[in-house]
């Protein structure tokens, strides 16, 4: 099966055209992005399966035009990879926000396009540009399937006590206050793939799966279903991230108000794009974090300590959410790509049966293009480190619903 995959996004397109064999694997013929869509000056990169490249710097007016493009390149005489969009079988979107309606992949039709905008209150920055490449697509590739991965799914097995917040219970019945989380689609992603590497059924396996990028989250997940995860009614909670709070008291923003002032659009500015790493010491990115610390930053190893700290007390409550774990994941750009990090997130759990061998761990400079183990051979619980592929995922994840 032929699929599409796209990520809208408010300015952007991301894509990548898969040539599906069965549900599992997928050969990417084509991928590429349109960026600084509605910007003065726009830009699109194509790469197709034999490594040949079409780039433009052209202002791209709207999401339609941005398709357009996309849909030439994959057609043209030269660099293209189909005779005809016809042969797009089926469109994959990613979706942020699918809210407690949607627990799979979904058909969309009219009625899904509809309940997608009725979830905008949720996510007001991703629902709506998801949409709009959900309504281009099904306007200029109007034979193809078109299917709605959403990032909140895989959340949605959850039992009530993880997802509920102690506010009275109305707010969650009118208002849909609770836990939903995000990273989804990666987190299904790795926790597949590794119960493949260990040689294990998925439904025997548990295991805590730790998807750090710039944005960051952990997941308990039990025999394949998710039991917990870190990221709140919105990506705000948790672990620290590059530059959001993660997990603080609220009660500082009435402070913040009351006594400096603060108005609403400065506290959101506050928690999501001051915070984190970048508010404690001046950067998100964790490679600058480590070359301000070695050279002598106190507040770079302070936050880089916090980070680790934070995120062992999250591994540790897991254990306690799962009772038995298996197996700990990394994955994302941190979790492929820093040793250091992963390797401060564990220190001190080895009475949990934690035990990390340096020397993998450090392996090719610590980063990881394939998935690789970094736990001893006799440690009761494995760790490895898989990279992430969402779009893959969803590609997967789009075959299984239109093929099931
Ligand atoms: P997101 O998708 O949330 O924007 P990514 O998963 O792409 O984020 O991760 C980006 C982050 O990964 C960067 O901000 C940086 O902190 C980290 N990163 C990327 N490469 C490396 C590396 N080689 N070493 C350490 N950290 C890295």
């Amino acid at each position: 099966m032929n699929v599409l995959v796209l990520n809208s996004g408010s300015s952007s397109i991301k894509f990548q055209f898969f040539a599906m064999q069965g549900g599992e694997g997928g050969a990417v013929r084509a991928k590429g992005a349109v960026e600084r869509i509605g910007e003065s000056s726009g830009k699109f990169e194509y790469e197709n399966e034999k490594g040949a490249e079409f780039k433009r710097e052209d202002a791209v007016p709207d999401h339609d035009a941005g398709l357009r493009l996309v849909m030439e390149a994959l057609t043209h005489a030269d660099h293209g990879v189909l005779a005809s969009t016809d042969e797009i079988e089926a469109v994959g979107h990613r979706v942020v926000h699918g809210g407690e309606r949607f627990h799979a992949p979904t058909s969309i039709n009219d009625e899904v396009e509809q309940a997608i905008e009725a979830h905008i209150p949720l996510a007001p920055l991703h629902n709506p540009p998801n949409l709009t490449g959900i309504r281009t697509a099904r306007k200029l590739i109007p034979n193809a399937e078109q299917v709605a991965v959403f990032d909140t799914a895989f959340h949605q097995t959850m039992p009530p006590h993880a997802y509920m917040y102690a506010f009275p219970y109305e707010l969650y019945e009118q208002a849909g206050v609770r836990r939903y989380g995000f990273h989804g689609t990666s987190h299904a992603y790795v926790s597949r793939e590794l119960c493949k590497l260990m040689g294990r059924e998925v439904e025997d396996v548990n295991l805590i799966s730790a998807h750090l990028g710039n944005g960051a989250s952990m997941a308990a997940v039990a025999g394949g279903r998710c039991v917990d995860t870190s990221l709140g009614m919105t990506p705000l909670a948790g672990l620290i991230m590059g530059t959001r709070t993660g997990d603080f008291d609220p009660a500082i923003l009435f402070y913040l108000a009351r006594e400096r002032g603060y108005s609403l659009e400065e506290m959101d500015q506050l928690v999501n794009k001051e915070s984190g790493l970048k508010g404690i010491c001046g950067s998100n990115d964790l490679r600058d974090v480590h070359d301000k610390a070695a050279s002598g930053d106190e507040r770079a190893a302070l936050a880089l300590e916090m980070l680790a700290y934070r995120n062992r007390k999250y591994f540790g409550g897991y254990f306690a959410a799962l009772g038995r774990v298996d197996a700990i994941v990394f994955t994302a750009g941190v979790g492929e790509n820093d040793d250091r990090v992963r390797e401060l997130s564990l220190q001190g759990l080895s009475g949990l049966g934690v035990h990390v061998d340096p020397e993998r761990n450090q392996a090719g400079g610590g980063r990881f293009k394939a998935p690789g183990r970094i736990s001893t051979d006799d440690s009761p619980v494995q760790v490895w480190v898989v990279p992430t592929n969402e779009e893959l995922e969803i590609a997967r994840q789009t075959y299984t619903a239109l093929r099931a």
